[in-house]
């Protein structure tokens, strides 16, 4: 990366992650930049992936971009690699946890989506029998 349009691009979506919350960096910034602890599955120079604080199944992980994007909502296209990359690191995390017999992926957005904290990720939930639709 680098490069101009990749700084500015960088620097207004980091504006537009402390929209919704005050100018203050997310917990999930925390995280990243390990100011605070979590239990840590994956990282690479793209992504972290680490365990819910607050788990809804035996199994819950969530995989989020270093990129502050703050929900999927706001994605553009010059997101779509970056996406891509978030998925595939949830499918191979969820086999490295064992969930052969599936999972469900989810991603919150806004009020009526229930998000609360504003730094894109995706939830990964297993280990137990899911149902249908959610709530
Ligand atoms: P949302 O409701 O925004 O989709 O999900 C946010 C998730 O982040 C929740 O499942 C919540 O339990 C989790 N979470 C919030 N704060 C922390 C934290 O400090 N550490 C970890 N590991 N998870 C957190």
């Amino acid at each position: 990366p680098g490069g101009r349009d990749g700084e500015v691009s960088k620097a207004q979506r980091a504006a537009a992650a402390s929209e919704e919350v005050g100018g203050q960096p997310t917990i999930f910034s925390k995280i990243i930049d390990r100011t605070i602890p979590a239990t840590i599955l994956y990282e690479d120079d793209k992504c972290l992936v680490f365990r819910d604080v607050a788990p809804q199944a035996p199994v819950h992980f969530l995989v989020i971009p270093k990129l502050p994007i703050p929900r999927i909502s706001r994605v553009g296209p010059q997101d779509t690699e970056l996406l891509g990359h978030l998925l595939v690191v949830a499918a191979r995390t969820a086999q490295a946890e064992g969930l052969a017999d599936g999972y469900r992926l989810v991603i919150n957005d806004g009020k009526h989506g229930a998000q609360s904290v504003y730094h894109l990720h995706l939830h990964v939930l297993g280990g137990r029998q899911m149902s249908w639709p959610p709530g």
